[in-house]
C-alpha cells in the first residue's frame, strides 16, 4: 500500500527547513503531498500561484514529493487524497502549543488520521519563513536558508517593492 502523508502549510516561501522535513517524511512515507493553503489572512508575500510554481521547481527531482493547493478543511482534503497522516514540523518548544491544538482539533474532527511530527536538522531549528522575508526585505543574503529558486524570487519581489 502506498502510504501518503500530507504536509500542509503556507510555505510563504518554502525554506530549507521545510525541505528538510519533506525529505525526512519521505523516509517513512511513500509519498508526501505538500498542500499549500492560500492563508490570505496571513497576507502572504507570494501569491498562491507563485508559491506553487516555486515549490514545483524545487521538488522536481525529489521522488515521491508533489505539491497542490487546498482550500477546504484539512482532514477532508487528507481523506480525498487517501492520506494516512498529516506531517508537521516541530522546531522549538514555541511551536508545540499551537501544533498540539491543531493536531487535537483535527483528531476530534477525524479520529482516524494521525498527525506525525518531525524535527528538522538543528541548523534549521530557528528558521522561519517570516525571518527569511525580513532579512531579504533589507537586502540581506538568505542563500543558506532557502533553495536557490526561492532566493531569486525573493530578490525579484523586493526589487519591485
Ligand atoms: P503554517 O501557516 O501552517 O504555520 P508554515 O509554512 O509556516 O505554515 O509551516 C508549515 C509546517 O512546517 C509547520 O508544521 C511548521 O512547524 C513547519 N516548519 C516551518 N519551518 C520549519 C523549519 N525550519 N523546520 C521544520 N519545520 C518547519
Amino acid at each position: 500500500m502506498n502510504r501518503i502523508a500530507i504536509y500542509p502549510g503556507t510555505f510563504d516561501p518554502l525554506t530549507n527547513g521545510h525541505l528538510d522535513l519533506i525529505t525526512r517524511g519521505l523516509g517513512i512515507f511513500d509519498e508526501v503531498i505538500i498542500a499549500v493553503a492560500p492563508s490570505l489572512k496571513k497576507k502572504p508575500l507570494f501569491t498562491l500561484e507563485e508559491r506553487l510554481a516555486m515549490i514545483n521547481e524545487v521538488i522536481k527531482d525529489i521522488k515521491g514529493a508533489s505539491v497542490e493547493a487546498f482550500d477546504t478543511l484539512l482532514v477532508e482534503y487528507v481523506k480525498k487524497k487517501k492520506g494516512v497522516a498529516i506531517l508537521r514540523g516541530l522546531r522549538a518548544v514555541s511551536d508545540f502549543e499551537y501544533e498540539l491544538q491543531l493536531a487535537l482539533m483535527n483528531r476530534r474532527i477525524s479520529h482516524d488520521i494521525e498527525t506525525v511530527f518531525m524535527m528538522p536538522s538543528e541548523e534549521y531549528s530557528f528558521l522561519t519563513a517570516s525571518i527569511v522575508k525580513e532579512v531579504a526585505s533589507f537586502g540581506g543574503s538568505v542563500k543558506d536558508f532557502v533553495p536557490v529558486q526561492v532566493e531569486e524570487a525573493l530578490k525579484k519581489k523586493f526589487r519591485h517593492m
